[in-house]
């Protein structure tokens, strides 16, 4: 059976990055940039004072003199012609340009202004740049200012609207649908009758969906009936992404698979060596299959809330990651210390819902109470999930791998 690394891998090698769109900077925000963006000017565009003060020549402050004469006043916004005349200081605010000639601001802190038209300036510290950045400092024109590829955060955003860019070509959020299939289920809002339950997964799912950057597309419940599942997953086919919950296993009723397989779906594999979610299926229906003549793929994803989002963690978010175009795309584990020992019993690598916490010495890992895969409610109080790679005891103090859930592990 596949390890999680090699269903990783084909998930990586039978889907490319989607190709980019111009959208509005305003919505680039956690977005890759698939163009290059070079600066349209220096930054900053010219002197600029950093405190607000006197704008004097530093060779005055050099040569002794301590009272100046107040030679005008710069705004931000301003642009000033005038050359600051030896022994001349020029009231400047923080952003305003630097007159010609001045190369230096003492701040208003380091002033005493004499109330004749002259100000006595401590001038000890005073040296040519001081309290001033440099045309072009931080960036030329023509410079590099964000390169294709990167993640797109707020810095990138403010640098690429310093540079003029209004719209960027990026990678658009993919759309995922998701279905859930299970004649048991009763929508979350309503009382279960004998033997049924609620839809905790749809909204789980799409809950993830989001908090991995996609358009989630929730289709609601789809009983285990052929026709019925037709149906439903023919409209997920309007998605990049389809992404079902049960039905999947090898029960009298997992029809999943082989409703699939009548629409044109091909199976890229069934199963892997992982707890929870050994029965899941991953495929794709190919462009030329399509009813919109572009690929599509599907998860199926084992029912048990538990299985259902450990499978979305390691496999669609991978999917979701590689075609948004964000490297790596693969889960990244990090190590913590075990605070407790722990018995994992399964011969399939388990990975094991935990609290983590950040302390200063690194991360450290409690297992909780956890049930299987059925058990929502204690992976309810998890932020990250051990992996424990073999069937022994894991000793306190020992050092595991965890895949963090989401960003609430140590607060970031
Ligand atoms: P299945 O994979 O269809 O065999 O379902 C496995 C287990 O997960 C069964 O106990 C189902 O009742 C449960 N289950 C399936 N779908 C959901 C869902 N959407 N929400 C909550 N539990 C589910
Ligand atoms: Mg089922």
């Amino acid at each position: 059976m596949l390890s999680v690394e090699q269903a990783c891998e084909i998930i990586l090698k039978v889907i490319e990055p989607a190709s980019g769109e111009v959208v509005p900077l305003v919505e680039a925000n956690e977005l890759v940039l698939t163009e290059e963006v070079r600066s349209d000017a220096d930054s900053p565009p010219f002197d600029k004072a950093l405190m607000d003060g006197y704008a004097v020549r530093s060779a005055d402050c050099h040569e002794g003199i301590r009272e100046f004469q107040i030679a005008g006043e710069v705004l931000a916004g301003q642009a000033p012609d005038r050359p600051v005349a030896k022994g001349s200081a020029v009231r400047i605010m923080t952003g305003a340009p630097i007159p010609p000639a001045a190369d230096c601001v003492i701040p208003f802190e380091r002033s005493r202004d004499l109330g004749n038209g002259r100000v006595v300036l401590e001038v000890e510290r005073a040296k040519s740049g001081g309290n001033l950045a440099r045309r072009g400092e931080s960036l030329r024109r023509g410079d590099l200012v964000v390169a294709p590829g990167a993640l797109l955060g707020p810095a990138q955003i403010g640098a690429l609207a310093e540079m003029g860019k209004a719209a960027v070509c990026v990678i658009p959020r993919p759309l995922v649908a998701v279905l859930a299939t299970g004649d048991e289920l009763v929508p979350a809002d309503a009382i279960p009758g004998p033997g049924q339950i609620r839809n905790s997964n749809e909204v789980m799912l799409t809950a993830q969906c989001r908090q991995a950057g996609a358009s989630p597309v929730p289709l609601g419940i789809a009983r285990d009936s052929r026709d019925e599942l037709r149906t439903a997953i023919l409209q997920g086919f309007a998605a990049d992404f389809l992404c079902l919950s049960g039905g999947v296993s090898a029960g009298q009723r997992d029809l999943v698979p082989s409703v699939l397989a009548d629409l044109g779906a091909e199976n890229l594999f069934h199963g892997c060596d992982v707890k929870p979610g050994k029965p899941i299926w991953f495929g794709r229906l190919p462009a030329q299959r399509a009813p919109d003549s572009r690929p599509h793929w599907i998860f199926g994803l084992p029912g048990n809330p538990v299985s259902s989002m450990v499978c979305f963690e390691l496999f669609v978010r991978t999917a979701i990651r590689r075609r948004r175009g964000i490297v790596p795309a693969l889960p990244t584990l990090v190590h913590a210390v075990l605070t407790k020992s722990h018995v994992s019993t399964d011969s399939r690598p388990t990975f094991f819902p935990a609290a983590v916490t950040l302390t200063s010495d690194g991360f450290q890992a409690t297992p909780l109470n956890w049930k299987g895969s059925f058990d929502l409610q204690s992976t309810a109080g998890a932020n990250a999930l051990i992996r424990f790679s073999e069937p022994r005891e894991f000793a306190a103090g020992e050092q595991v791998s965890v895949l963090p859930l989401g960003r609430s592990v140590g607060g970031v």
